[in-house]
């Protein structure tokens, strides 16, 4: 137990045991903020702690990333470039029913209002995490995570594209209070020298941030075990153990663990828990990959997206990642060579200086996009007291810390520091 608690959880009754089923980053920040309000928190793992999609991401902590995938021309756009050979976002042709609702669904929010919607919901998980994470940086509660807070880049090769996002920027001041600051030509390769001359401009959000997100695992983990929260790896959830709609306990692949209350935070393999948490849960894999390296000897400053090839990459004090691609293909692991060229291709249609040898790590994961762009962060309608924290899409590790505060909130009976009814498990 951690004896700095200040919401004791034992104000309410005794000691509460907590099981979280998944140890990314999501599962991290419910543990800490869990362990924080004083609970008793064991955190499982089918596999090895941080090792899924929060390992080999772009590590950008974004509040620019207000807007979902679903907005008015999506489905359009989409249907255009699904379907081609070398487009970043793919659609492997398979029959799949749940992928099939999971479209339809999507397809039914690419409106104005619905991407509002889903860019306020974002909006007040984004601004909050910034806020938590830079006071757990600044405290050494998270150290070594190769924080830096110079912004990010959004690059458009084309004229055209560059100044058709004017649109977009003036949308997010107008409706979040949120601006870029453009930079035009040689201004732009002024600010970012290792940019190729001759592009057509970029816009900087100010607001963002990045880190290496396995030293942020790392980190959470070193935290975590110092406040003696249990974590028990290659330990798999099966089934719950419950009666009257209340959970006693869960069967995992290494006997039965006891608990008062259980959070699902099982990113991607959610819905694969479905029958289980008796819940609809349309929450696709959406296959991402990354390349990371040592840093190049021109090595850029800024984090870019290279928004016309969808493709990111992250300078990091100890190396450099190329990373991006979505690929709705079920749940294959499988590392393909072609889209691992996409990310290359991409960086070097922008970059003086792309890669850097040797390659260090090949890696792939499955975002857990929900269908619309929002969240799952709530208690499970069929039980008292089991909850999920998933469906963070492609802003994961942006959001885990206000979803790991909310989760404390909703559990421990506090007030909310964020309206929690857009993240409802029944919403759907
Ligand atoms: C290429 C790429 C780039 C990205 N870049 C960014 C970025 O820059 N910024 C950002 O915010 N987000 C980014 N994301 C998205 C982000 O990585 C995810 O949203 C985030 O990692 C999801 O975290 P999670 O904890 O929900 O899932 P995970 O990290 O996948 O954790 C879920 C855990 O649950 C475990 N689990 C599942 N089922 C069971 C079971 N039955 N029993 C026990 N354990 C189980 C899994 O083993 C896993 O460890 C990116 C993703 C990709 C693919």
């Amino acid at each position: 137990m951690n004896s700095e608690s200040p919401n004791n959880i034992d104000q309410h009754q005794q000691t509460a045991r907590i099981v979280i089923v998944g140890g990314g980053v999501i599962g991290a920040a419910c543990a800490y903020y869990l362990n924080q309000s004083g609970a008793d928190v064991t955190v499982i793992d089918r596999g090895a702690f941080g090792q899924g999609c929060s390992h080999g991401n772009c590590g950008y902590l974004s509040p620019s990333h207000i807007l979902p995938l679903c907005q008015p021309g999506a489905v359009t756009s989409t249907l255009k470039t699904m379907f081609q050979k070398n487009s970043a976002f793919s659609i492997k042709p398979h029959f799949d029913l749940s992928l099939f609702n999971w479209l339809l669904q999507f397809a039914r929010k690419c409106n104005h209002k619905d991407m509002l919607h889903a860019g306020y919901a974002r909006q007040a998980l984004l601004d909050s995490s910034r806020e938590l994470y830079l006071s757990l940086f600044q405290a050494n509660i998270l150290d070594d995570c190769e924080l830096h807070t110079d912004g990010l880049l959004f690059v458009h090769d084309q004229e055209e594209h560059f100044h058709h996002y004017e649109k977009t920027d003036k949308l997010l001041q107008d409706e979040f209070g949120l601006a870029a600051k453009p930079f035009a030509g040689a201004e732009l390769t002024e600010l970012e020298p290792a940019l190729k001359a001759g592009i057509a401009g970029g816009w900087l959000y100010e607001c963002d941030s990045h880190v290496r997100p396995d030293k942020v695992m790392a980190a959470w983990k070193r935290r975590l075990e110092e406040n003696q929260v249990e974590i028990i790896e290659d330990c798999q959830f099966q089934s719950i153990e419950s009666s009257n709609g209340t959970v006693n306990g869960i069967q995992t692949s290494t006997g039965l663990i006891k608990t008062d209350q259980v959070i699902f935070a099982t990113g991607a393999l959610t819905p694969t828990l479905g029958k289980q948490l008796q819940a609809s849960i349309p929450i696709q894999p959406g296959k991402g990959y990354s390349l990371t390296m040592p840093r190049p000897k021109v090595c850029p400053k800024y984090p870019m997206i290279f928004e016309e090839h969808r493709v990111a990459i992250t300078p990091m004090d100890s190396g450099y990642r190329i990373g991006s691609t979505m690929e709705f293909a079920g749940y294959d692991s499988t590392i393909r060579e072609e889209r691992l060229e996409l990310l290359v291709n991409g960086a070097k249609h922008y970059l003086k200086e792309p890669m850097a040898e040797p390659i260090q790590e090949k890696w792939s994961g499955w975002r857990p996009m929900s269908s619309d762009g929002i969240p799952m962060i709530g208690q499970l309608p069929k039980f008292k007291n089991a909850w999920i924290a998933s469906g963070h899409s492609m802003l994961g590790l942006s959001m885990a810390t206000a979803t790991g505060k909310l989760v404390a909130e909703l559990i421990t009976q506090q007030t909310p520091h964020v309206d929690p009814t857009p993240y409802r498990v029944d919403r759907f």
